[in-house]
This record gives C-alpha cells, sequence and structure tokens, in this order.
C-alpha cells in the first residue's frame, strides 16, 4: 500500500541499500483523500530523521518541535457567539497539510532504486515454513510476486490482515476470522475543504481564518432527527491549511449506541449537492458554525471504522502497520502518525545489521512488542477524546467554569503522550531487544 504508512516504511528502507523494496498499490494512481491532516511532534521528528524537513517548512511555514504552540481554540456552541472556555497550547503544536501534498512530499524522497507498481491490489498471499522459500503475493488481477518479507501497509480493509488472522485462527492462536474485520465506531465523519476566500467575502471576522478550533455541542443539543430517529452527539472541527488558502472542515455525528454495528450504507460517500440533512443536528449552534455550514460544499461523508486489537502482528515473515494494524477513531489526529512510527521502528529494525533471513521472526517479534502496545494505547485515547468531545463524560447542560475546565483538564491530559514523549526512546528500547535477542547467535 503506498499511503502514508507504506511510504513512509519505504522511505526508512531507503537507508538500507541491501534492502530491495517493491511497493505494491491498489489505486491507478498514489492518490490521497481532499482533506487535511494533522500530525504531531512525534511524528514530524521521524519525518526530519528521513529528512523530510525541508518539504514540512515548505507546506507548513515552519517547524520547530519544542517551541510553544496553539492547537485548538475550544468552545461550546452556546448562544450567539459561543462559549469559550480553553485555549490548548503544547510544544511543536500540531503541523497541517493538506493530505495530497504530504504524500507528494513523500513521494518525492522515493529512490529511484525502489520500485513502485499501481492498479496492484493484493489478493492474497502463502507463505512456506521454510525461509529460504519465498512468500507467494496473488493479486486481485490474478497476477502474482514473490518477496522474502511481506508488511501489509494495506489500509482499514487490509489483505494482509485478513491473512494473518487466518493463519493466527489455523494456529489456535485466535479464534475467529472476524477479529479481521473493521468496526464501525457509531460515528460518521462529514469532511470538506471549504476556499477561505469564500469565507473572508461573505464574514471576514469569521474565527476560523486564524484560529484552529473544536466546537462542541451546546446545552441540550443531544440532537433527535427525524431520519436518525435517535440521539445524535456532534462536534465540528476547522483548521486553516494550505498556508490559510483553505479551511479544512469536519463535522462530526456520533451515536454512541450504535458502536459495533454494521454501517448501513457505503463507508465513504459523496453528499449529494443541496442535501442538508447532514446539517440537521447542528440547528441552533451558534452563528459561527452556521456561516460555516452556509458556505461548506457538499462533504464527503466518512463512516468511521476502527480495527479490533489482534494479540499479533506477526506471522511468521507477514507483518501489518498503519491502519491495518491499528485504524483508530480521528479525534487524536493520530492514525497517520502512528502508521509513521510503526514505519520508522519496523524499518530500523529491517535495516540492523543483525536482522538477516534466519533472524527476521525475532525482529517482527520486537517490532510486535514494542509497537503494538502503544499504538493500541493511542487508539483507546483516540475513542476517549470522542467521548470528551461529545459530552459523554460531561453535562452538556452544565457550563460552570469548575466543569468546563475540568473537560479542558480532561482532553489535555488524554492528549499529552503526543508532545511530551518521543519515539526516540521506543527506538532505542527496540534495538537493545533485538540485540539481546539474536546478538550471541
Ligand atoms: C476523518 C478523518 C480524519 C483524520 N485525521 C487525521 C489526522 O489529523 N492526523 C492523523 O495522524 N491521522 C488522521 N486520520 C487517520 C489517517 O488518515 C490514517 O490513520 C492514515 O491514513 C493511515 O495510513 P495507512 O498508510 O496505514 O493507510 P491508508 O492511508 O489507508 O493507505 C493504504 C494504502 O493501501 C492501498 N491499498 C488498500 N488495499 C490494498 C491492497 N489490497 N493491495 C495494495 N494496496 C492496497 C490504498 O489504496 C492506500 O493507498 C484521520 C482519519 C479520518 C477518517
Amino acid at each position: 500500500g503506498g499511503g502514508v504508512g507504506g511510504l513512509s516504511l519505504a522511505l526508512t528502507l531507503a537507508r538500507y541499500p541491501d534492502i530491495s523494496v517493491t511497493i505494491y498499490e491498489a489505486a491507478k494512481n498514489f492518490t490521497e483523500v481532499g482533506a487535511g491532516v494533522g500530525l504531531w511532534p512525534r511524528a514530524l521528528k521521524v519525518l526530519d530523521k528521513l529528512g523530510l524537513r525541508q518539504e514540512v517548512v515548505n507546506l507548513v511555514g515552519g517547524l520547530d518541535p519544542d517551541k510553544p504552540a496553539h492547537v485548538f481554540h475550544y468552545r461550546k456552541s452556546n448562544e450567539h457567539r459561543g462559549l469559550s472556555f480553553y485555549d490548548l497550547v503544547s510544544p511543536g503544536g500540531l503541523l497541517r497539510f493538506h493530505r495530497a501534498d504530504f504524500q507528494k512530499a513523500l513521494l518525492s524522497h522515493l529512490p529511484p532504486s525502489h520500485s513502485a507498481h499501481t492498479s496492484k491490489r493484493l489478493a492474497s498471499y502463502t507463505q512456506p515454513s521454510s525461509p529460504c522459500q519465498p512468500i507467494t503475493l496473488t493479486f486481485a488481477d490474478g497476477t502474482t510476486a514473490t518477496c522474502d518479507l511481506l508488511v501489509g501497509a494495506d489500509g482499514l480493509r487490509s489483505s494482509t490482515r485478513a491473512g494473518i488472522v487466518r493463519e493466527l485462527v489455523r494456529s489456535g492462536r485466535v479464534e475467529s476470522e472476524e477479529l479481521a474485520a473493521p468496526i464501525w465506531s457509531g460515528e460518521v465523519a462529514y469532511r470538506a475543504l471549504i476556499p477561505m476566500e469564500e469565507i473572508r467575502a461573505s464574514h471576514p471576522q469569521h474565527r476560523c481564518i486564524t484560529t484552529p478550533s473544536q466546537v462542541f455541542p451546546p446545552p441540550a443539543s443531544l440532537f433527535c432527527t427525524q431520519s436518525l430517529k435517535c440521539k445524535c452527539a456532534c462536534y465540528v472541527l476547522t483548521y486553516p491549511i494550505q498556508h490559510g488558502t483553505h479551511l479544512n472542515f469536519v463535522a462530526f455525528q456520533r451515536r454512541p449506541e450504535l458502536e459495533g454495528t454494521t454501517f448501513p450504507g457505503p463507508w465513504m460517500a459523496e453528499v449529494e449537492p443541496g442535501s442538508s440533512e447532514w446539517k440537521e443536528p447542528y440547528r441552533g449552534w451558534d452563528e459561527e458554525v452556521q456561516q460555516l455550514l452556509e458556505v461548506a460544499p457538499a462533504p464527503l461523508r466518512w463512516a468511521i471504522h476502527t480495527a479490533p486489537p489482534l494479540p499479533t502482528w506477526v506471522s511468521g515473515r507477514v507483518t501489518i502497520l498503519g491502519d491495518a494494524a491499528h485504524a483508530m477513531a480521528p479525534h487524536e489526529g493520530s492514525g497517520a502518525g502512528q502508521a509513521i512510527e510503526d514505519a520508522y521502528i519496523l524499518g530500523t529494525l529491517l535495516g540492523h545489521a543483525l536482522t538477516t533471513l534466519d533472524t527476521l521472526p525475532a525482529a517482527l517479534g520486537v517490532y510486535d512488542r514494542v509497537r503494538r502496545p502503544f499504538a493500541e494505547l493511542v487508539q483507546r485515547k483516540s475513542r476517549e477524546n470522542g467521548m470528551l468531545f461529545t459530552f459523554q463524560r460531561h453535562d452538556v447542560c452544565d457550563n460552570s467554569p469548575a466543569t468546563l475546565a475540568d473537560l479542558a483538564y480532561s482532553v489535555r491530559t488524554n492528549w499529552e503522550w503526543a508532545w511530551s514523549t518521543s519515539v526516540d526512546g521506543d527506538v532505542e528500547r527496540a534495538v537493545r531487544m533485538l540485540e539481546s535477542e539474536v546478538g550471541g547467535r
């Protein structure tokens, strides 16, 4: 897969010329959805190590992972102007890109020695137990290829994950192949890019022009729509991207009681131009939210799915990373960042002088033991942020400073890992584990 995870692994492996890399991407071209993506300092430091500092600076205008920076302004959408209650500031802040620009930056660093094939959708693989015999990949177009190691960076509906789970069922480590399938979180996200010019023209003082914001529901807004026939908890996220020329707009709607059920429709769909049903739950929200709903083009509707935790991400010489391993709710802005971290640690272990075909299972085991618990922790925290943002943990009708301060504190604490920890310690630990496991062989 040639998404952020697969490309980050390819770039990490570019540092080891003795490893030959082939990327198989299902899509016709390397493309990304037209939306924004945010990265925290942990992932940015990895990009820096991979030589992408200048690209990142070009995209966002600066990169100082230690300098305090404004992340989000928080308000409840009460009455006319909303009730502001918090500004999150953190070292390095959250850097935001257009996804396609970011993918282009990654692609521009692929070395010519890597080969990349598009329109190649992996359907399945078979792996003999002997490391001397290659893994065989079978693609949806009926063609095959071979490799010594398969890393599935093939996203939410990963074929590689399905293959691993099948092998785990066969070996008795998991009970059911159902574990391969993503779970609907009970949430949908409506995503649109709004040209900032349009907002400036109609509402020149709109706060979204300069201030990234998360807007939480007003009192008594756990909304009951005709079509949803149920309580729907919502929030809105906005931030400028592409040097302020566009606003990344995401309107979340969640129905906690539907988590784990089947989403009734395509997981990604374009909303019909002119349709206003998706705006209904925000009726009665403050005027700046109404203004954005007026100018927003027909959004993409995204049903948010997550990947249930597995007992391991490894089977023999096959492993997974990114969404294939730990697809998470987007409320910590961390799925892509975690994919980058997976890629960097896995790539570093694969490039280690002690990793050979014989010791590959040990290297993959270390990757699994270091990365899986951390990514699963972030996955749980992402879900928790979704609960906090939609008043599943606090009383939406309580506007008291004490309650809002507690909400702000909970959000900050639940997110603190993103700026107060670094991936370096995990890399060192992984390398030490590998050396102690295979160093004496
Ligand atoms: C609304 C929303 C907002 C988000 N915001 C953020 C954010 O701000 N910050 C953040 O860090 N994360 C965010 N995320 C999460 C982030 O988008 C994902 O975690 C990230 O894209 C995962 O990268 P990946 O490379 O693992 O998978 P993907 O990006 O899905 O890439 C997988 C690639 O594999 C290809 N592929 C799929 N199947 C096959 C196959 N069988 N064979 C070959 N190729 C295949 C696909 O075409 C694709 O190119 C958000 C997600 C959503 C839904």
